[in-house]
């Protein structure tokens, strides 16, 4: 059993060169890192052992590692926003703990102190705190990421591992402002079934979607939409987003049953939406209903949610060359309501009455 660590525990190595930070426009997504990094070991005899902010920077694995050979991984994201005030603030993050942890579970890695994991995501964020930026709509996004480093190369679970935290500011999503986006209904590839990973936040459903991501972009499409891997008739997600129609007035996003991501931007929306007196359903979802209701004038709006964009209306569904245009390929009412108040609560710029957000 893992000793029970405090955020005191953690040490500290900080970087003697820092780094100069990118202007703003260069805060692409994913490109540009924070001068420190979250390290913690695990192994067998200690359990999750040996936490410590170092400098960001490489770090040096066996070729045999099993996370190489069989990809036992898993990733988690967040954001750290900065307020008018100038305080820094986390958006539900406990919940991106308790999925950590239960991809942990699916993965056969071994869980990690909730507490412990939210501690030490506000510890990094606060040691790096200069690199939350503070430009209308910046953030600095926040990657806890688990793998396995066995130098073994038979398949089991490996008896090692590294948690890692990397942290990289980033620009509003949609410079330009959230426009509708075009989604490609993918017929041909599935990114997960039921009883395998989709629940979960690991890399290798990434692996598996990025041939239909491909294959969309060729023609001009931002995402995906998934299918369910059966029966190829429900609607899954779309892209890295989870999804929500609006059909004669009522919400409807589809269940989690086993196949979807449960995001944190999905749950957030469905408190809301309810909150504001709307009708949410959450169930199978065939894509023949998006068909019929769009024939019928029914179909209101659609969008996806998820922490990188928020809300993403969908403008344009392409399914097999048949073109659905919803909502005249203008962002409704609902989307830009959820992104108000959803960026609102994030930025402290409207009041969180949920207790959503965690100051640091
Ligand atoms: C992370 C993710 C989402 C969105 O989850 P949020 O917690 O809202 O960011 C949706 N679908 C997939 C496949 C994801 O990996």
């Amino acid at each position: 059993m893992s000793e029970k660590f405090t955020a005191k525990d953690i040490k500290i190595e900080k970087t003697a060169q820092p780094k100069i930070k990118p202007p703003p426009s260069d805060m692409i997504f994913g490109k540009n890192f924070s001068d420190h990094m979250f390290v913690m070991e695990y192994n067998q005899d200690k359990g999750w052992n040996n936490p410590k902010i170092v400098p960001y920077g490489n770090i040096s694995l066996s070729p045999a590692a099993m996370v190489f050979h069989y990809g036992q991984e898993l990733f988690e994201g967040l954001k750290a926003y900065r307020t008018d005030s100038g305080k820094v603030q986390l958006f539900r993050p406990e919940k991106n703990v308790a999925r950590m942890n239960w991809t942990c579970d699916r993965l056969c890695i071994p869980e990690v102190d909730p507490e412990f994991a939210l501690e030490a995501i506000k510890e990094i964020v606060r040691f790096d705190s200069d690199w939350v930026p503070s430009e209308p709509e910046y953030s600095l996004y926040i990657r806890p990421v688990i793998f396995a480093t066995d130098p073994f190369i038979g398949v089991k679970p490996s008896s090692t591992y590294l948690f890692i935290i990397i942290l990289s500011p980033v620009g509003a999503y949609y410079p330009e402002g959230i426009n509708p986006v075009k989604i490609y209904v993918e017929n041909e590839y599935v990114r997960a079934v039921k009883g395998g990973l989709g629940f979960a936040k690991a890399g290798a459903n990434y692996a598996a979607s990025l041939k239909a991501q491909g294959k969309a972009k060729n023609i001009g499409y931002a995402q995906v939409m998934w299918l369910d891997g059966i029966e190829r008739k429900y609607i899954d997600e779309v892209g890295t987003m989870n999804v929500f129609f609006m059909i004669d007035n009522k919400i409807i996003t589809p269940s989690l049953d086993g196949s979807i991501l449960p995001g944190v931007t999905r749950d957030s929306c469905i408190h809301l939406l309810k909150d504001w007196g709307y009708t949410v359903e959450e169930r199978k979802l065939a894509l023949s209903e998006i068909i019929e209701a769009n024939k019928n004038g029914k179909l209101n709006e659609a969008f996806g949610t998820g922490t990188a964009a928020v809300i993403s209306p969908i403008g344009i569904l392409n399914n097999n060359g048949d073109i659905i245009a919803i909502n005249n390929q203008k962002i409704g009412p609902v989307a830009q309501k959820l992104y108000d108040t959803l960026t609102g609560i994030q930025w402290g710029k409207i009041e969180d009455k949920y207790g959503w957000t965690v100051e640091l």
